[in-house]
């Protein structure tokens, strides 16, 4: 076979093996992104409670300072009462107090509520706690496993890279720069191999002047189609042949 042939396919293996990073390296980036998210999430909703919960604790307290101010106004009635006069007077007084009381009763009740809402929500941020305990460990478990694939990937990469840069080192330039031309448009299917007489990269029959030059393999030999470099794959043309 011709020799910028075989290093062309060499180049365009290479090359494709590399761009395969990508998806495996967004796929690891995404699932510790993921568990991350979740974990954010769960930590935005104890804030929230814990809002609500301080929102509650300061309503509680003006409710307990008004519950202070009606018993004072109570006290303040009683005296009144007992230096009233006219039953005008007595009656005025009566109705204070009367409201007093309803208010009274409605504090204590919201009182009550609050208390209520309060401890639930710390029953629920307690539950939320512990639920992000769990997502922390699971997160930094996913993290440490991510970290290892990715520096893996990274070290079976520059390996990659530095063949690559040895085997361009050695080829021509007008090859390489023809090979860059087809890969502009092409990506990893630049160079392709021909099966049953067809390019697998636009998957048209070729004629058969261009497939008995791709098969003699003496020269580069382009798809009248679609113009990716074609070569033989001796392997898969038995394969098939026996199947
Ligand atoms: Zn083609």
């Amino acid at each position: 076979m011709n020799k910028h042939l075989e290093d062309l396919i060499k180049l365009s293996n290479i090359d494709r093996t590399i761009d395969a990073f990508e998806p495996k390296i967004a796929e690891a980036k995404s699932r510790l992104d993921e568990v991350e998210e979740a974990q954010s999430a769960v930590e935005k909703e104890i804030l929230a409670l814990s809002e609500e919960i301080k929102e509650s604790e300061l309503k509680k307290a003006k409710n307990e300072l008004h519950i202070q101010e009606l018993s004072d106004k109570l006290e303040a009635n009683k005296k009144k009462a007992a230096d009233a006069k006219t039953e005008k007077e007595i009656k005025a007084l009566q109705l204070e107090e009367e409201i007093a009381r309803e208010q009274l009763d409605f504090a204590n009740e919201e009182i009550e509520r609050l208390e209520n809402l309060i401890e639930s929500r710390k029953k629920e941020i307690e539950t939320k706690e512990a639920e992000l305990a769990a997502m922390k460990e699971k997160s930094a478990a996913v993290k440490e496993e991510v970290e290892k694939e990715l520096a893996e990937i990274e070290k079976e990469r520059q390996k990659l890279f530095e063949e690559k840069q040895k085997l361009m080192a050695q080829m021509s330039q007008k090859i390489l720069a023809f090979y860059d031309k087809i890969r502009r448009w092409a990506k990893n299917t630049a160079v392709v191999p021909v099966r049953k007489q067809a390019c697998m990269g636009c998957f048209m029959k070729i004629n058969d002047k261009t497939y008995a030059e791709v098969i003699k393999g003496e020269e580069i030999t382009t798809c009248p189609h679609c113009g990716r470099i074609l070569y033989l794959e001796v392997q898969k043309e038995e394969e098939s042949a026996e199947a």
